[in-house]
């Protein structure tokens, strides 16, 4: 009598529990779900200069699944582009994330940019220059605030389209920025046309550039070619001072990585805003 009608039996009882359990509702409806109902979450890395004045954040998502625990993006990526709900998600980030930092105080007296990540699909979508406004406006960030940013593979088969939306965009002020740098298919006269005023180096060149010539070499040209055209560079995965004395070295704009600071949570990242990090 008393297990049937325990609270662990009856909370095993609820039907959304027991779907949850049996797996009965597929990961494809519960993202789809979670995204609709707010349940997502964000994480927010540091990207500092050479002082180590934070200068801006990237926001990462993750999924506090209810069996699973919390999901990165390797696990939520695939599920999202299964369930058609690339989409949904960027825009939720987005804009859950500029909501967030239209809030944050000034690093240092000056404004702290926020970095999103886009799937290859939003910049093609006819409404796309519309809800970036419509978010926009809604929080009251600055434009020269906001940098989407997506991998190089995505930028190179761009249609007219989404050309089109970029440069709307970028006349508006916001930055684009080519993600993990170095590791996609685009050959460097591509490079040329892409419309991105930020150079992310993957993190893959930034692990051996204190101690694999190769490495060392392919940063420094990446952040030649970068300077030659305008644009900035930002070392992503920066792990040891050993990188970073190299890096700075090679005089990269600014730095993004584990020796920093691990991707927070939002209040977390809001009080080490005006706090400069160690920079090794
Ligand atoms: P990414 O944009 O290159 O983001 C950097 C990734 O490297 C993050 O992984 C971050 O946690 C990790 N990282 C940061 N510093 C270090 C370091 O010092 N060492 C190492 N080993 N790793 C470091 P995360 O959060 O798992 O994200 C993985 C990728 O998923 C991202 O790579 C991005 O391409 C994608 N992603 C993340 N959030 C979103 C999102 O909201 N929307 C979309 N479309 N993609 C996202
Ligand atoms: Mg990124
Ligand atoms: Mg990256
Ligand atoms: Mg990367």
């Amino acid at each position: 009598e008393a297990k049937t009608r325990g609270p662990g039996r009856v909370s095993l009882a609820h039907p959304d529990l027991v779907t949850l359990v049996t797996g009965k509702m597929h990961l494809e409806g519960q993202l789809r779900e979670a995204i609709a109902n707010n349940d997502m979450t964000l994480r927010y890395q540091p990207i500092v200069d050479r002082e180590g004045s934070v200068v801006m954040a990237e926001a990462l998502v993750r999924w506090p699944h209810p069996v699973r625990g919390l999901l990165s993006p390797d696990v939520i990526l695939p599920v999202a582009e299964q369930g058609d709900q690339l989409r949904e998600l960027d825009l939720w980030v987005l804009r859950t994330a500029l909501h967030e930092a239209a809030n944050w105080p000034m690093s240092g007296g000056r404004p702290v940019g926020i970095g999103v990540n886009l799937s290859s699909f939003l910049p093609g979508d006819p409404a796309f220059v519309e809800e970036v406004s419509r978010i926009v406006d809604e929080c009251g960030i600055g434009w020269d605030r906001v940098v989407l940013e997506m991998v190089e593979t995505s930028l190179v088969d761009l249609s007219p389209q989404a050309q089109q939306s970029m440069s709307e965009l970028i006349e508006r002020g916001v930055r684009f920025a080519i993600d993990d740098f170095g590791t996609g298919y685009s050959s460097l006269a591509r490079l040329k046309d892409l419309p991105a005023q930020i150079i992310k180096l993957d993190r893959r060149f930034v692990a051996g550039v204190d101690h694999d010539a190769a490495d060392f070499a392919i940063a420094r040209a990446v952040r030649n070619i970068a300077r030659a055209m305008g644009r900035a560079c930002v070392a992503e995965g920066v792990e040891t001072t050993g990188q970073l004395r190299l890096l700075k070295f090679l005089e990269l704009d600014t730095y993004q990585g584990f020796l920093f600071s691990a991707p927070l949570p939002a209040q977390e990242f809001r009080e080490l805003v005006d706090s400069p990090l160690p920079m090794g």
